[in-house]
């Protein structure tokens, strides 16, 4: 199996890190001639995501991914990567790839509460340990959109189709449950 990581930006490596130490292969994506067309996944990490969607347009790599998620291609999206994803955000008038039909709140949390863990529970998964920084939450989903974990009321972790959206770092976490989840949907 060979997930692609975008690699232009952020928290890239932890993502490689565990999806290789599962069985994956992985392929840092860090220009346009990397998107190769066999790859099976794709990996929106952390980061800022007003610097990754730059950097998208910049490097010319932002029709070819879009098109490919839009294809069906499985991705796992994280924090700035979710923001990436989101349809519309409800504090910033950027606009990504928009392929997964929920509102997100960027820096949802405010200043003094950068970063922060909470365990919760995900659809299908457990109690999971959610570290969060500087992290959106999700504030509304279209109905078709499955909400697999949420914290105090905002919603933490979403499946739509090939598309799994989370606002915190599984990444960094000891525990691979939700890249396993993700390489599932591949399979
Ligand atoms: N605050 C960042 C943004 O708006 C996201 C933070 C993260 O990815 N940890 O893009």
């Amino acid at each position: 199996m060979k997930i692609g990581i975008l690699a232009v930006q952020g928290a890239f490596i932890e993502h490689e890190n565990m999806l290789s130490s599962l069985g994956a292969e992985c392929v840092e994506l860090r220009k346009k001639a990397d998107i190769s067309d066999d790859l099976d996944g794709l990996v929106l990490p952390g980061g800022e995501s007003t610097v990754q969607g730059k950097l998208l347009n910049e490097l010319d790599m932002f029709n070819i991914l879009k098109d490919k998620i839009k294809s069906g291609l499985p991705v796992m999206a994280t924090c700035a990567g979710l923001i990436l994803l989101s349809e519309t955000l409800s504090n910033d008038d950027r606009r990504y790839f928009q392929t997964l039909p929920v509102t997100t709140r960027r820096n949802a949390y405010g200043r003094q509460l950068g970063s922060f863990k909470r365990t919760s529970n995900i659809e299908g998964i457990g109690n999971f340990e959610m570290v969060f920084i500087r992290a959106p939450y999700i504030e509304a989903v279209s109905d078709d959109v499955e909400v697999l974990a949420s914290v105090d009321d905002h919603i933490t972790a979403v499946r739509y189709k090939n598309q799994l959206g989370l606002t915190f770092h599984p990444e960094i976490a000891d525990d691979a449950r939700l890249h396993q989840y993700f390489l599932s949907m591949i399979e």
